[in-house]
């Protein structure tokens, strides 16, 4: 378990310097007990206070880092029960299942769609992360085989799930270097299965049921490895529900250590209804799956699960944004017509797609305004005339165009009239429409129109 404030507070230094950040040493070990802050922060720790605070330091939720390169992520290492009180901030991993007994045509054409199903929104791309290859036949050399073709041609870190620890030391052997998944450890083999995962570097699922694994989490960690993952043998969607929820609680609100590891659901196992899994897997990304194992990777059920993954690991307090400047799209000339629009990234990828769609080249001018939509920055203020005119002036569009035009949303009509005033006579407003839709057509119409 983690130590409380006071525990901590009776091993710091109590100089009460407020070199931490804190007002007193006291404040401190709060922060500290609940995660909020680092106990690097104070250098006056001893060394021995050091080591016994060390457990007290740790975020309450082991962050596991998988797969490398362009395709490592990490899950975990969260720290609230719910995303409104501060944010989540490692979404799990979509893994898609591979099974030894499948034929190579099929194989191919699921490998395929696994490395080539992705959406690309708001500049994220959407996708499955993770091949589970599954040793089904029983056969290791079948099941090694089918490891290493898939090794060999895909990027996406890759979880090998046996029971046969013989199987999963070969495998192990193949995956070395990737920083991939052994499943599963359990309490008869752990012993062994921790061994080779920590000689390979890979991560390891803890099978066990959830009753077992704060037996058997701390026999690991004792063996110093920690890198792991618990499957605590749900098989519905109500005992994942609560299994998941039980293993967060525990490891935020009681502090317990046992309990501190991210979790993964096979939701395969639960239904042999397609549309069923993905609403369980759906059920998973909301409630704390670390990784999260389907049936297939079919893009009408990768698209919604990636959008929520998406829209769950989003920090509510922070909108998302684009960077302030001029985007050039259908590649611009100094005749071209110029946009300005604020940076709010929605507003920025719906207003590019429709421009982008209209072939027609344009200057998109973002102005940050600290990712509000349009109507929003105006109400606040932020996105008005005298607002407006500076930013254009000091933004460069003028030294990419010849003519002195610039286009503005439908919905601010209102501030045409002020907005020419604040840009001077050289310069001339014209108002947009409202909505992106319209974009292409009134682009076509414009541009028709000046040349
Ligand atoms: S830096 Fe250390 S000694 Fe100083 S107030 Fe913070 S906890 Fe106390």
């Amino acid at each position: 378990m983690g130590l409380t404030g006071i525990q901590i507070f009776k091993l710091l230094p109590k100089k009460n310097c407020k070199e931490c950040g804190q007002p007193t040493c006291l404040a401190f070990a709060m922060q500290l007990a609940q995660g909020k802050t680092e106990l690097s922060k104070c250098p006056y720790v001893s060394d021995e206070a050091k080591a016994k605070l060390a457990e007290a330091s740790e975020p309450p939720i082991r962050g596991v880092v998988i797969g490398t390169g362009d395709e490592q992520y990490k899950i975990g290492e969260e720290l609230v029960l719910y995303r409104h009180d501060k944010t989540f901030f490692n979404p799990p991993l979509i893994g898609v299942l591979f099974k030894d007994t499948e034929d190579d045509a099929t194989i191919d054409a699921r490998l395929k769609n696994f490395n080539e199903v992705s959406f690309e929104r708001v500049g994220y791309i959407l996708k499955a992360h993770l091949a589970v290859v599954k040793n089904e036949s029983g056969d290791a050399g079948k099941f090694t085989a089918l490891l290493q073709k898939i090794k060999d041609n895909t990027k996406k870190p890759i979880m090998a799930m046996s029971d046969d620890v013989a199987a999963l030391e070969q495998a192990a052997g193949i995956l070395k270097g990737t920083k991939g998944v052994l499943y599963a450890a359990t309490e008869e083999n752990y012993e062994k299965l921790v061994d080779i995962a920590k000689a390979n570097e890979l991560s390891l699922v803890l099978k066990a049921p959830i009753e077992k694994v704060a037996e058997l989490t701390p026999k690991i960690v004792e063996k110093g490895f920690k890198d792991i993952i618990l499957d605590t043998e749900a098989r519905d969607a109500k005992t994942m529900f609560q299994h998941n929820t039980f293993v967060r609680r525990l490891a935020l609100k009681k502090k317990d250590k046992a309990y501190g590891f991210p979790t993964c659901n096979l939701i395969y196992e639960m239904t042999d209804d397609e549309i069923k899994e993905a609403t369980i897997a759906a059920l998973a990304i909301a409630k704390y799956g670390g990784i999260i194992v389907i049936s297939d990777c079919k893009p009408e059920v990768i698209l919604p699960l990636a959008i929520q993954r998406l829209n769950i690991y989003t920090d509510p307090q922070r909108p998302m944004v684009v960077e302030q400047g001029i985007y050039p799209i259908n590649e611009p000339d100094e005749n071209s017509p110029v946009i300005v629009t604020t940076n709010f990234a929605l507003t920025y990828f719906i207003v590019a797609a429709a421009i982008e769609a209209s072939r027609v080249p344009t200057w998109l001018v973002i102005m940050d305004v600290e990712g509000m939509s349009v109507l929003t920055a105006w109400s606040a203020g932020k996105f008005v005339a005298d607002a407006i005119a500076p930013f254009i002036k000091k933004v460069g569009i003028a030294d990419k165009i010849k003519h002195r035009k610039i286009i503005i949303p439908g919905y601010v009509a209102q501030i045409s009239g002020e907005l020419q005033e604040e840009l001077g006579e050289d310069w001339e407003v014209v108002i947009g429409t409202r909505e992106a839709a319209d974009i292409p057509a009134f682009l076509k119409e414009y541009v028709a129109k000046n040349q």
